[in-house]
């Protein structure tokens, strides 16, 4: 088989950079392939994305990192869900925990039961049968063990983690698989006459990069993929209004919360990420809605500790392109489109792109069929995504600002709409092999935004009440058994990764 790829080109260093990088380095060490990565500090990175969902451990396992060091090295904490507070009303919390909750049972999902219980007065809430819910209000954490101590299924966590130290971890493991890295600003791209491939890029210095297929890193800007070949973009702000944010990092306070806060705020909502040395903090607003200026001021007085830097001002259109993978060009990370962070998914979608793109990898050809099937699994991704974010947003009591009337007021995706008349009617979640939110987040977040669906499966009926109860009342003391057994989340953190302290380090 003629090898059509040989050099691959990796436009862009930051997450997305350095994520592709680290992983060719690793899964192409051996054949006949170069890795190259050009990025430019003059214009430097987007330098936020520093809370994870849990499938960043197949990432990890993938590229044998060694996760004390890798903890160590990016400041990390754990994180075991988000707390949403003041969403559905002000005033009100719940966690979007990860991990699931209790057991199936005949054959179902859990939450069937637990409506069933609810509409009996049974008076545990979702949280109380979920061991990272119990266990991120305790402010505890401890390693799933295997096989777990229960008929529970073991917890589930993942991490949050300095941004610039982790494309720093990762670029150190790339150049350790001989992927070379070439600073300089890409100024020209050159295409190819017959059919528009792109042949090279040249840096301001006229030194020119040449490749067989490019993975555009190169952030918003999407310096090939849009600037070049105009692959079009899905603009998806009617449903997810949000346009803006601005970011801040402070000092920390003595205890590390193992979990993301999301604080619903007057024009959007506000982010909290606690790490080993700081805490990072974000306002993702809605232009129409408020001004720069007022953002950056309401976030700094909304503070747990002294600010470490000026506040940073970010802009964004909500949304996918049209074609993330065109020609001889893949993007990922922001340069493939960008739903705000509500739910922490974008170094996923990095991931997961690339994981698509090793399965799908160019041979011989590129083949437009598997072009298309590619963007077809994004689309499909990114869309799944969208419709959960938009749950939050709409699922609301709150009228109290002009900018959550307006997003009660979406006419929410047709896609959405089916999934929760079908939820409201009958209780069937159904997530399809890929979803990314399985049952039990859309259950947490339907039930913490106060959607509670007309009945359940009738398989919840089978039990009768007392039975019911008993199962219930097991369930719960058994999570609440694992998670209180954990140590406090600090005391883990300084006997298992503790990081070395970074005076002056801003962000
Ligand atoms: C407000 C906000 C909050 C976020 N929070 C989260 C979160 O909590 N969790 C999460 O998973 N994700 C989050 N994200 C997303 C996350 O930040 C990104 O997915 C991640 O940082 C990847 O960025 P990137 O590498 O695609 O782009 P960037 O970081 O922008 O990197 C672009 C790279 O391209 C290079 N480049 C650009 N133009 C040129 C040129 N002409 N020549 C040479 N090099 C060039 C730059 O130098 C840089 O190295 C957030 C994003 C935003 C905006």
């Amino acid at each position: 088989m003629q090898q059509m790829v040989r050099k691959v080109v990796v436009v862009g260093g930051g997450t997305a950079g350095w994520m592709a990088a680290a992983a060719f380095g690793k899964l192409l060490a051996g054949g006949d392939y170069s890795i190259e990565v050009v990025e430019s500090e003059e214009i430097g990175t987007v330098g936020v994305g520093e809370a994870t969902i849990p499938p960043i451990m197949d990432f990890n396992r993938t590229m044998q990192i060694n996760e004390p060091e890798f903890m160590r090295a990016t400041q990390a904490s754990i994180k075991l869900g988000i707390e949403f507070v003041d969403w559905t009303r002000l005033g009100h919390t719940y966690i979007h925990p990860f991990g699931t909750h209790g057991v199936q049972m005949h054959g179902i999902f859990f939450h069937h039961f637990w409506l069933r219980y609810r509409a009996l007065g049974g008076p545990l809430p979702p949280d109380a049968f979920n061991i990272s819910a119990i266990a991120a209000r305790a402010g505890r954490y401890g390693p799933p063990v295997n096989p777990a101590p229960t008929p529970l299924p073991p917890h589930a966590y993942a991490y949050h983690f300095d941004a610039s130290l982790y494309a720093a971890y990762l670029r150190k493991m790339a150049e350790g698989f001989g992927v070379k890295r070439t600073e300089g600003r890409i100024v020209e791209v050159k295409q190819r006459g017959e059919d528009g491939f792109i042949e090279s890029v040249k840096l301001a210095d006229g030194r020119v990069v040449a490749g067989d297929f490019f993975v555009d890193c190169s952030g918003f800007r999407g310096l090939l993929i849009e600037q070049t070949l105009k692959a079009g973009y899905h603009d998806w702000s009617q449903w997810l209004p949000c346009d803006r944010a601005v970011a801040v990092p402070c000092d920390r306070l003595p205890t590390t919360t193992p979990y993301t806060r999301s604080t619903a705020r007057e024009a959007g909502w506000q982010w909290r990420i606690p790490l080993q040395h700081r805490i990072g903090n974000g306002y993702v607003y809605c232009s129409q809605f408020m001004s720069d200026d007022e953002a950056a001021s309401l976030l700094s007085t909304r503070l747990d500790g002294t600010a470490r830097a000026t506040p940073r001002p970010l802009r964004f259109v909500t949304g996918i392109r049209r074609e993330p993978w065109k020609k001889n060009v893949v993007s990922l990370g922001l340069a493939s489109g960008f739903l705000e962070p509500l739910e922490s998914t974008s170094i996923h979608f990095i991931q997961s792109a690339l994981a698509r793109l090793m399965f799908l990898f160019p041979g011989s050809t590129f083949d437009p069929e598997t072009i298309a099937k590619y963007n077809a699994m994004a689309f499909a991704e990114f869309e799944e995504t969208r419709d959960f974010l938009v749950l939050h947003y709409n699922a609301v009591e709150r009228d109290d600002t002009p900018f959550w009337r307006h997003c009660r007021a979406i006419r929410i995706p047709d896609s959405l709409r089916a999934k929760w008349e079908m939820y409201k009617e009958s209780g069937n979640i159904v997530a399809v092999p890929g979803d990314l939110f399985r049952e039990s987040s859309w259950f947490a977040v339907y039930t913490g935004q106060g959607c509670i669906p007309r009945t359940w499966h009738p398989f919840a009926n089978i039990p009768n009440e007392a039975e019911l109860n008993r199962r219930m009342n097991l369930m719960s003391a058994d999570a609440h058994k694992v998670a209180n057994g954990f140590p406090m989340h600090d005391d883990y953190l300084r006997a298992y990764c503790a990081a070395p302290p970074m005076p002056g380090k801003p962000m």
